[in-house]
């Protein structure tokens, strides 16, 4: 007995103190710990690394979810399983962190120097950097938090610098010019999405060149007046027709002294303004294709903190907007300037500053990308990697085949310093595993390595074979590499993931990953993007705060289906949360009588066909839901595991199932009591194990009060598919049961008949089978939906007073007579009547009143409206039950 009154669940689920204590217990109990024994199939997923300076958002949220839903999933099936977690240093989010709080103080980071700087973000590292690890332990994620990494620890950053020397090498790394996102403010290269394109009026500039000959002119368009300094073309289509003849002559550039040529480029469009572009390869990045197909030459007119420079004649020294409108003065003045139209353009401003981006030309480092590129395709052609859903591939694709080569320097400290030196006395540039001390080619000792630090993604791109100890041939290569899927968010297919796979194939010769799972972003309710401008963010750690984490976790999981957008509603969360309300409340219910159960009581299930049909329907269900969660979880279909698991829970096993089997539990009959105590317990079992993935939680303290000695759920072995239980018959007949019974109680609901008055039931069926199974089962029926008498006949006359339901071809009739005060009833929806149709006139007066529709704001108009629909519902309702009665009466 003591056993019982400790084991038994307390009344309400109380989330937070149960989720902290298993939190405490997995971690202590080793539950997380990576398995690497011999002859097993493994499982391994490497995180997608959260910024170090990262907060968890509910897309964090959704995408652990989902990767610990399969890391459980397969730890149970008894692979040996890894979940290796790590955080990223995240270059210039991390260092404008830092940078703030220095700002806070009045420093800048040139006050500190470099290696100081850099020691502030070792320490704010060390202090703040721990924030979203906790938060996604919290979530539950079962990491092997033994082997957490950061891109920039010791080992990481030995990868990093390993793949650099080789790829130099092979000559995959080369330093040029190139066009690059640049911001005169931070001074650093941005990578794409780190420019961020805001709507803006600008104006349009329209420019008249004329002919080198002075035989006419061209109109040209451009946003940026500023720029023509550095043009060094003119551009118009091939087939252009009026321009046919200006390639010998040439155009004379307004305010310099230069004749620039005229180039045939298909970037031209003729039907656009005049058909002509001024073309700046220096600064603006068509141009610079186009310069690089017309073999242009380069012209920066601008420093890199965006004044014009010497190249600008007598515009050097000004700030680029400066110029602007002395450009636009002078070419006014020189009678150049057509026009000046308004414009409303997106422009790229700086991510972290907000200054407007300035595409320029500079000297960076590259990873040449082509030759791994192709690589990467042929693996996702030849099916080597999977990407889900199928529609990704195309995208993939057309990305693969436009990619340009990879810009991987980053003028800012915070990072892999690249791994360059050059020698001062020789130029020579030295790229080594180890720092060099001396010039391998002229002896000279003064060396300077680059200033500048690698892309965040170079170290990201490495991440599955990097942490695992690569360049080392560890056991953990040997035992998960190739990692067994990647699930991460579609915004970074092309950042991280085909960069993994490029550098994955080259350096281990091997895919990174076999599936790729490519989840949608989490959107608001409407649809909308969540932002805390629009006010409409939701935050995960309330929301776990507030209804429990498996209740979240369970609703994210809901909403994972492929290829469909993630509208997230809080109401959808709490109805959840009443559903993992309903599975404690269910298992509270079963352990009140199999808690004191031996085990072996389970050993019912092993003769299914011995036992009551409720228990063979039960276990069929059971094995069709084993089926229906375990193809969910094997093919990526995250909401089919939800659904699967609440339909059957929910909607069988507590619905019916519990419902039915009452009487056994309670019965003097020992073999009926041991037969459901054992089917009970079996399949409540199997319940915890196949949604445990998804909640664990909740399933981990039931299954601790499960009678007996038991390890962790978490660590047990997920169901398998019991052939043995699979029962289409006993299905079939369930469903006819449960389909007469569900007839009965409607039409007992539906004439508002008391509980506790029993009823008279009819039952027409005309097949002889299914009558024989409502007639064996006619107690059970009568027992659950209170009847004093029970026909169940071939066919017969519908009694007068009878309310009816048909299921499928039977006929049930419930005779109503006497049940029902139908006179007070009808006098009752008399009054509803009167007092809806008194309201109906008045709003229908209102739309009939012209000047009203004329005059009352529309939002006023669209009330009335709904108003009308309500009553016009609200009255038929009254006719349908009016109608009920009538026949009753
Ligand atoms: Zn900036
Ligand atoms: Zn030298």
């Amino acid at each position: 007995m003591a056993q019982k009154e400790d084991k038994l669940l307390s009344k309400g689920y109380e989330f937070s103190s149960v989720e902290e204590k298993w939190l405490q217990k997995w971690t202590e109990e080793g539950c997380f710990d990576a398995k690497m024994e011999d002859g097993k199939p493994s499982f391994s997923v490497v995180i997608p690394p959260p910024n170090v300076t990262g907060v968890l958002h509910v897309g964090h949220a959704l995408n652990n979810t989902l990767q610990d839903i399969l890391v459980r999933y397969h730890r149970m099936c008894g692979d040996n399983t890894v979940w290796v977690p790590g955080t990223d240093h995240a270059g210039i989010a991390t260092q404008n962190v830092v940078e703030r709080q220095l700002a806070t103080e009045g420093k800048g980071r040139h006050d500190l120097g470099r290696d100081a700087f850099i020691e502030k973000v070792w320490e704010w590292r060390k202090e703040k950097g721990g924030t979203i690890v906790n938060q996604l332990k919290k979530l539950g994620a079962s990491c092997d938090w033994e082997r957490e990494r950061f891109t920039m620890d010791e080992g990481l950053s030995d990868a990093v610098r390993e793949v650099f020397v080789r790829l130099y090498k092979e000559g995959l790394i080369y330093k040029g010019d190139y066009i690059v996102n640049w911001c005169p403010r931070c001074h650093t290269a941005l990578a794409d999405d780190e420019v961020e394109h805001e709507d803006t009026k600008g104006k349009l500039y329209h420019v008249r060149y004329p002919y080198a000959d002075g035989s006419g002119s061209v109109v040209v368009a451009t946003t940026r007046p500023e720029t023509m300094l550095g043009d060094t073309a003119v551009a118009v289509h091939p087939d252009d027709e009026r321009y046919a003849h200006l390639g010998d002559i040439g155009i004379r550039l307004p305010l310099t002294d230069r004749v620039i040529p005229v180039v045939y480029d298909h970037h031209a469009q003729m039907e656009f303004g005049t058909g002509a572009l001024k073309v700046t390869p220096s600064h603006d990045r068509d141009d610079y294709e186009i310069g690089l197909r017309h073999d242009l030459p380069l012209l920066k007119v601008m420093d890199d903190k965006g004044v014009m420079n010497e190249e600008a004649g007598e515009y050097a020294g000004l700030d680029r907007f400066e110029c602007r409108k002395k450009i636009v003065a002078d070419l006014e003045a020189q009678g150049f300037l057509v026009e000046i139209e308004d414009y409303d353009h997106a422009v790229g401003h700086c991510y972290r500053c907000k200054t407007v981006i300035e595409p320029t030309t500079s000297l960076q480092w590259f990873v040449s990308v082509r030759p791994l590129a192709d690589k990467a395709v042929a693996a996702v052609r030849d099916g080597d990697i999977n990407i889900y859903p199928k529609t990704w591939y195309n995208t993939f694709y057309s990305w693969m085949d436009n990619i340009r080569d990879w810009c991987i320097s980053r003028q800012i400290w915070w990072g892999h310093r690249i791994p360059a030196w050059t020698c001062e006395d020789c130029g020579e540039l030295i790229v080594e595993s180890t720092d060099p001390t001396s010039c391998p080619k002229c002896s000279s000792t003064k060396l300077v390595q680059e200033n500048d630090v690698l892309d965040t993604w170079f170290s990201s791109a490495l991440w599955p074979f990097s942490t695992m100890g690569w360049p080392e041939n560890t056991k953990e290569l040997q035992t998960f590499y190739p990692t067994s899927v990647l699930i991460t968010s579609f915004d970074i297919l092309f950042f991280w993931v085909a960069r993994m796979m490029m550098m994955g194939i080259h350096f281990m010769d091997e895919i990174p990953f076999k599936d790729v799972y490519l989840h949608a972003l989490v959107r608001d309710k409407h649809g909308k993007k969540m932002s805390k401008s629009t006010g409409n963010v939701i935050d995960p750690l309330e929301v776990m705060a507030q209804y429990g984490t498996d209740a979240m976790r369970f609703t994210l999981t809901a909403f994972a289906a492929q290829g469909r957008e993630i509208k997230l509603d809080e109401d959808r969360i709490e109805g959840y949360r009443h559903f993992i309300n309903k599975i404690w409340n269910a298992a509270r219910f079963a352990l009140m009588h199999v808690g004191e159960c031996d085990n072996s009581v389970k050993k019912v299930v092993e003769n299914p066909k011995e036992l009551p049909l409720v228990h063979q329907w039960i276990l069929s269900r059971t094995a069709t839901t084993i089926e229906s969660v375990r193809r969910g979880l094997d093919e990526y279909h995250f909401n089919e595991v939800a659904s699967a698991n609440y339909q059957f829970i929910w909607g069988e096993f507590c619905d019916w199932y519990l419902e039915w089997i009452k009487a056994d539990l309670f019965s003097d009959d020992p073999k009926a009591k041991e037969q459901a105590q054992g089917v009970l317990l079996t399949v409540l079992e199997t319940i915890l194990k196949l949604i445990h993935p998804v909640t664990p939680f909740v399933t981990e303290e039931i299954w601790s009060a499960l009678p007996g000695e038991r390890s962790p759920l978490m660590t047990s072995e997920f169901p398998e598919l019991q052939e043995s239980w699979k029962n289409p018959e006993a299905e079939a007949q369930m469903e006819l049961l449960m389909g007469v019974i569900t007839g009965i109680r409607n039409i007992r609901s539906e004439a508002e008949v008391h509980p506790s008055n029993k009823i008279d039931a009819f039952v027409n069926c005309p097949d002889e089978t299914q009558r024989t199974t409502i007639a064996n089962f006619a107690a059970a029926v009568s027992d659950m939906t209170r009847l004093s008498s029970f026909t169940v006949q071939e066919s017969g006359e519908k009694p007068d007073d009878a309310g009816t339901y048909i299921y499928n071809d039977i006929e049930i009739f419930v005779p109503l007579a006497g049940l029902v005060d139908v006179a007070a009833e009808l006098e009752k929806l008399a009054r509803e009547r009167k007092k809806v149709e008194g309201k109906l006139k008045q709003v229908n007066g209102k739309l009939g009143n012209g000047k009203f529709l004329a005059n009352a704001p529309d939002a006023v108009v669209a009330k009335v409206k709904e108003e009308k629909e309500q009553l016009d519902a609200k009255l038929a309702k009254i006719g349908e039950a009016e109608e009920r009665y009538k026949k009753i009466g």
